[in-house]
Order: C-alpha cells, then structure tokens, then sequence
C-alpha cells in the first residue's frame, strides 16, 4: 500500500509528473503536455492533458527543457 508523499495516508493517486503517491486531501491537477508538434503554418501545438494529477510539490516545467547530456 502506498502513502501520501505529505501526509502518510494511503494514497488515492500517483502524480503524474514526478511519480510520487499523494491521497485526495492533498492531489491537485495541472495541465500535461502530452506531445508538441508543429501544425499548419508551423505553428507549435501542444497535446495537453487538461486535469493531470499533480502532487503539488513537484515544479513541473511548462516546457520542455533542452536535456543536452542525453544525447
Ligand atoms: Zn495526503
Ligand atoms: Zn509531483
């Protein structure tokens, strides 16, 4: 069983950005960038999961960030 990344209560839900266990009392949402494409008149579009779960501690990044060493 799972607990609660804040408050050590069995977890409801696991954030969908870092990973980690958060019960209802303490999950919020935010939106989630699924994919970023570019559409018609090269216009940058984003697929976005409007009601993500989010554990509200994470700092999820409104972008994605260049991750040089990968490569
Ligand atoms: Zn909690
Ligand atoms: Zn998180």
């Amino acid at each position: 069983m799972m607990e609660c990344w804040q408050c050590g209560k069995p977890a409801q839900g696991i954030c969908r950005f870092c990973g980690r266990a958060v019960c209802k009392e303490h999950c919020s949402t935010m939106p989630f960038i699924l994919t970023i494409y570019v559409g018609e008149n090269n216009t940058p579009k984003a697929v976005v999961v409007a009601d993500a779960l989010w554990c509200g501690v994470c700092k999820p990044q409104p972008e994605p960030i260049e991750m040089p060493e990968i490569y």
